[in-house]
């Protein structure tokens, strides 16, 4: 599939440069056949003015001058519209060309979304048959069981975020989503998202620092779906043994949540990037995580939706640092 992608935008690339560059040819080739015609009418208008008139005469030269004029003016108006043209032509060019580009890439994206996605579903839930099946057919000591149940929670709830974060995302593309705009306890929700990321991932360090009474108007399941968003990339993102910081704070009338681990970070040119709609670091053959591009696609819309923003900072010494602010409920 990703070959066939590749042989068509090959394909469309070469038939896009011999298009463009037959069509500069043949405006060259227009501008060099109307000057030579200028240029021949020049020299028959002065081949005549010297059969007609006294070459010494100044109503010759009067004429032959005036020949002149209109030759270069002639070559001047070809030029201008060449120019103008061939400008046009280059701008069109290079508006058709990234937007195929554009549309190229976006099709692949949605190509690996698609593979990334059989996979992120398959997985989830052929853990959680296998770790029911052998609780049901053995007897298993009690901490074995409960870490057992533990892995299936944690697989489910990845499925539930995982497919909150599919319908969702169509929902939103189609704006069949109805956003409900209640007031809320941002600390109580905040501290929900992270006992269950916590109960989720008992060996990684995580430090909540969550403030008291921080109230925001908004939609519930959005804000916990970017929470467990963030946190769930956090953990992804970085080595298991490294702690995961999570607060949220008021500050100038915002509500200030930050989301930092200390991973590999992102890459400057790649901070604007990774916000779009299935975009991935990387290519397939580099990446080692799984995932499907939309999560942070749906954190931005979340935040803007509730008239906020979210920004990515490099975290000290490393790994990523996510801001989002979204205004108080004053
Ligand atoms: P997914 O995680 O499913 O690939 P996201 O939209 O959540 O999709 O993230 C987009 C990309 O941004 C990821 O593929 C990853 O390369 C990068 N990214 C997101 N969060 C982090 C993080 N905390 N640290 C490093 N890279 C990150």
């Amino acid at each position: 599939m990703a070959d066939e992608n590749k042989r068509k935008l090959r394909l469309t690339t070469i038939v896009f440069w011999v298009l463009l560059l037959y069509i500069i040819a043949a405006l060259i080739w227009w501008f060099l056949s109307l000057n030579q015609q200028n240029e021949q009418m020049y020299q028959l208008r002065r081949q005549e003015l010297y059969m007609m008139y006294n070459p010494a005469s100044a109503e010759y030269r009067d004429l032959l001058h005036k020949a002149e004029d209109i030759r270069s003016r002639g070559r001047a108006k070809y030029i201008g519209e060449g120019s103008t043209f061939l400008v046009l032509i280059l701008i069109g060019a290079l508006f058709v060309f990234r937007s195929v580009r554009r549309q190229f890439k976006f099709q692949r994206q949605q190509q690996n979304f698609v593979m990334a996605i059989t996979h992120e579903l398959k997985t989830p839930i052929a853990v959680s048959r296998l770790n029911l099946e052998t609780l049901l057919k053995y007897q298993l000591a009690e901490e074995k069981k409960v870490k057992m149940l533990q892995m299936t929670l944690q697989e489910t709830l990845r499925l539930d975020t995982l497919i909150n974060n599919i319908l969702l995302a169509s929902q939103l593309d189609v704006h069949s989503y109805k956003l409900s705009r209640e007031e809320l306890d941002f600390s109580h929700l905040s501290r929900d998202i992270a006992t269950q990321f916590a109960n989720r991932y008992p060996d990684r360090p995580f430090t909540p620092s969550i403030e008291d009474d921080v109230d925001v108007e908004g939609d519930t399941l959005l804000l916990k779906l970017l929470l467990s968003n963030l946190l769930e990339n956090a953990n992804k993102y970085s080595p298991r043994e490294k702690p995961i910081t999570f607060s949220l704070g008021k500050k100038d009338g915002w509500a200030v949540l930050q989301v930092m681990d200390e991973g590999a970070g992102i890459p400057n040119e790649e901070k604007k990037n990774i916000f779009e709609k299935f975009y991935r670091i990387g290519s397939e053959q580099t990446r080692k995580t799984q995932g499907t591009g939309l999560g942070l696609y749906l954190c931005k819309k979340i935040v803007e939706d509730h008239k906020g923003t979210i920004t990515v900072e490099d975290n000290k010494p490393q790994g990523s640092n996510f801001i989002v602010r979204i205004p108080i409920n004053a």
